[in-house]
């Protein structure tokens, strides 16, 4: 045998091995291969299948963020903004401007809840929530270019990642505009509840204290009357009876007073149509006597407008404050009376003025309280006036004077809605 053969049977297992070392590494090799681009092809479908998940849900939140009633902003640590949704640019009145935060009181005109106090940089909550701190909710107001504004409170709170690093701030506005306007009208409500409930103690008290003062004088007559019909003096047995009529009818007079006022209130038909015109002439046709008597020349207004009101009502009021104007003339020797109208805003203002006593300021809002008198000489009893402010507010008005010092004269003016009610 051949050494060369000798070496080749020596070789022969080895090789064989090796061969089969090789075959099989080269197996494991193609099944570990064929795993891993299984496994790559695995994670890469399941990384598409996490982004999409990951973008549907970003779409989903930006959505809900964008359609909110909430303004909402979001901004990082520098100040810029993040998010920015329609409804904080509906708030601000504007678009998000890259700013600094110190000049976002400027920029987007935010105000105390007074309206007038520009915002500190410092109370800013979004501006102290992008510096870590929970800032305490913040009532706040931003003015719009058009004059107007929205109120709002403010929460904000920083933004951090789950290690606690600082990623930002979040502010969200809810407007409470309505709800302030709300609350504006109930305070208004109130207020006018407690003066008409001032006004009703004050009622009362005159009310009692005028009725009682005929009581009074019936009291102390009929004691009298007793007195004279035990001496049997006939004389003035008929003077004390003659007092004691002058009294009930004083009383009589009184109640009837306050039984129109109590109706000054019950407008029969506001939404009437009343030529103003043709009414105040025939006012003035009824007070022809008392016009004349005084010497007075009455001026009536051209082009009086139509308006809406009970005409009867209305008929009451211009007697009362043209028999008024005619009362309180004092010694004018030329008296005169003149009728105005003027439109104003949704009103009508209706006037009338007069060249007698006037009416000091101090006294220009008790005349229109029940029995409430200036000038005591002139016969009256302090109802016209009240009566004339109850049949105005009826419809919707107000009644004031708007000027006269004493010897200049008086005006009376009242306003109607222009509108008639549910018109
Ligand atoms: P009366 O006329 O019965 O006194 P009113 O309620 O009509 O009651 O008026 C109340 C008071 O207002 C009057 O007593 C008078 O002092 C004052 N007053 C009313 N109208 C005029 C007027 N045109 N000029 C001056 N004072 C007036």
């Amino acid at each position: 045998m051949s050494s060369s053969l000798l070496v080749a049977n020596a070789l022969a297992p080895w090789i064989a091995a090796s061969v089969l070392g090789a075959v099989a590494v080269g197996l494991v090799v193609a099944v570990l291969s064929r795993r891993a681009s299984t496994m790559r092809a695995e994670l890469e479908a399941e990384y598409r299948d996490y982004s999409g998940a990951l973008s549907r849900e970003r779409e989903t939140l930006s959505t809900v963020i964008e359609t909110m009633a909430e303004g909402v902003v979001v901004a990082e640590p520098d100040g810029r903004f993040v998010i920015f949704n329609s409804a904080a640019r509906r708030i601000v009145d504007r678009d998000p401007v890259d700013v600094p935060p110190e000049e976002w009181p400027e920029t987007y005109r935010a105000f105390h809840s007074d309206m007038t106090t520009l915002l500190d940089a410092d109370e800013l909550i979004l501006r102290q929530a992008i510096r870590g701190v929970e800032p305490e909710p913040l009532d706040a107001y931003f003015r719009h270019d058009d004059g107007g504004g929205v109120h709002v409170r403010g929460i904000a709170k920083p933004v951090r990642d789950e290690d606690g690093a600082l990623l930002g701030g979040a502010l969200v506005l809810h407007d409470r505009t309505e709800r302030r306007r709300i609350e504006g009208e109930r305070a208004a409500l109130i207020e006018d509840l407690e003066s008409r409930n001032r006004e009703l103690g004050r009622f009362t008290y005159t009310v009692s204290h005028e009725l009682r003062s005929p009581l009074v004088t019936i009291k102390g007559f009929l004691g009298l009357l007793a007195q004279d019909a035990e001496a049997g003096n006939a004389e003035r047995l008929a003077l004390d009876m003659e007092r004691i009529t002058e009294a009930v009818d004083t009383m009589g007079g009184l109640l009837e007073d306050l039984l129109e006022l109590s109706r000054s209130g019950v407008v029969v038909d506001a939404a009437g149509t009343v030529d103003l015109g043709g009414l105040i002439r025939e006012v003035v046709r009824v007070l022809d006597g008392p016009i004349e008597g005084a010497g007075a020349e009455v001026r009536i207004a051209d082009n009086l407008p139509t308006l809406h009101g009970d005409r009867t009502r209305l008929f009451e009021v211009f007697q009362n404050l043209i028999e008024n104007a005619l009362k309180f003339m004092g010694d004018q020797p030329s008296p005169k009376i003149a009728l105005r109208v003027r439109e104003e805003d949704e009103y009508t203002i209706c006037c009338v003025s007069d060249n007698g006593i006037g009416i000091a300021e101090k006294d220009r809002e008790r005349v229109f309280r029940v029995f409430e008198r200036v000038e005591t000489s002139v016969e009256g009893s302090g109802v016209g006036l009240a009566l004339v402010k109850g049949i105005v507010e009826a419809h919707g008005g107000s009644v004031w004077v708007e000027s006269g010092e004493a010897g200049v004269g008086s005006t009376f003016c009242f306003s109607l809605p222009r509108r008639a009610p549910n018109g």
